[in-house]
């Protein structure tokens, strides 16, 4: 059975150097919900509860775009990455 908790042995993760996603941190840091952090399947955002800072990890990005479509303040700036990067799904 396929599921999240599962995915590191159906994928496989080809890191680029450059990010597939940008965020504009000042919009970030004036955000109230942060639903990025929890709608993210891969946990790719985490939140300083006291600095309020918000970090994503690109090289683990499942390429859902979920967090594109969630950010309601239009902070994410997502593509898909760089062709030969990114995740492979080996589901065979
Ligand atoms: Fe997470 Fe999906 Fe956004 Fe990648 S595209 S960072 S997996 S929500």
């Amino acid at each position: 059975m396929i599921n999240i908790e599962n995915l590191s042995q159906i994928t496989h993760f080809y890191c680029d150097q450059q990010s597939h996603i940008i965020l504009d941190k000042e919009i970030c840091r004036s955000c109230s919900h942060h639903a990025c952090v929890s709608a993210c399947p891969a946990k790719c955002y985490t939140l300083d509860a006291e600095t309020g800072r918000l970090d994503v990890v690109y090289e683990n990005c499942l390429e859902c775009g979920t967090c594109n479509v969630i950010c309601d303040k239009k902070a994410v700036n997502w593509s898909y990455p760089r062709g030969g990067f990114g995740v492979s799904y080996r589901l065979t």
